[in-house]
């Protein structure tokens, strides 16, 4: 067969190296990067000690009538009803869960019983709250522990009700039968896939370290708010989990949670 001198030149050519001189990185066009509408933040905020300052007065009240309402029902003394209480609250992230879950106790009975107070004289918040919310750019979400009476109750006072698009609270963070409140990442993944959020798209707004930090590892935004409560403990709080700590909600329009 006759060969081809042309690719016989070639071949010689790359075998001698001919070719090895250094090529110049030939210019590709850039490549197309989907450019996808700024996804607008949704704010999960937490209740207590953070849109209002519960350790002014209102957490003195609901734990004192959760001790009256343990010793009650228990018939126990108070110092144990007040044991019980705080070690069920550091234990579960809520009173209720311990009482449920060691006692049979009735989960809605227990929630009337301690909630049910005027809330309006014992508030105490920011100012202007109304007015930040309704600047804020995003969907903004309740995710609380507390019960759904008392938490509309604080937020009617706050004038903030008709910028919360959904409410969390204690009733709704039952999953197969199960109270799963804050930190449970369960609840936090069912509640994100019920409202279709994208973690990363979801801020959430706490003064509590181990709510954060459960947050943080789903891939949410956090901030941690360090007004209330509290206050030398919170800014001692450190940890990689805290995206953005501030002392004010008004905060939020001028920084980037991370
Ligand atoms: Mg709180």
């Amino acid at each position: 067969m006759p060969s081809n001198p042309r690719a016989n030149l070639r071949q010689a050519r790359g075998r001698a190296g001919w070719t090895a001189r250094p090529t110049r990185p030939r210019l590709r066009p850039a490549p197309e990067i989907p450019t996808e509408p700024r996804r607008r933040p949704v704010w999960l905020f937490d209740l207590d000690d953070t849109l209002h300052d519960a350790s002014h007065a209102i957490f003195r009240t609901i734990d004192r009538r959760m001790t009256d309402y343990v010793a009650r029902e228990l018939e126990v003394a108070r110092d144990e009803a007040n044991r019980l209480r705080t070690l069920y609250w550091r234990r579960y992230g809520a009173t209720l869960l311990g009482l449920v879950r060691h006692h049979g106790v009735d989960a809605h009975h227990f929630l009337r019983e301690t909630h049910d107070f005027d809330v309006a004289e014992l508030l105490r918040a920011e100012r202007g709250l109304a007015r930040l919310f309704a600047r804020l750019p995003g969907r903004k979400v309740l995710l609380t522990n507390a019960p759904r009476a008392y938490a509309g109750s604080v937020l009617r006072e706050l004038r903030l009700h008709s910028h919360i698009a959904a409410r969390y609270t204690i009733e709704r963070m039952r999953i197969h039968g199960s109270f799963r409140p804050k930190p449970s990442q369960l609840m936090l993944r069912t509640m994100l896939a019920r409202e279709r959020i994208h973690a990363a798209d979801a801020v959430l707004i706490e003064d509590s370290a181990r709510n954060l930090k459960s947050a943080r590892a789903l891939g949410l935004k956090t901030v941690l708010i360090t007004r209330h409560g509290r206050q030398p403990a919170r800014r001692r709080l450190a940890g990689s989990y805290i995206g953005l700590r501030i002392k004010t909600l008004h905060a939020l329009a001028r920084r980037t949670p991370r």
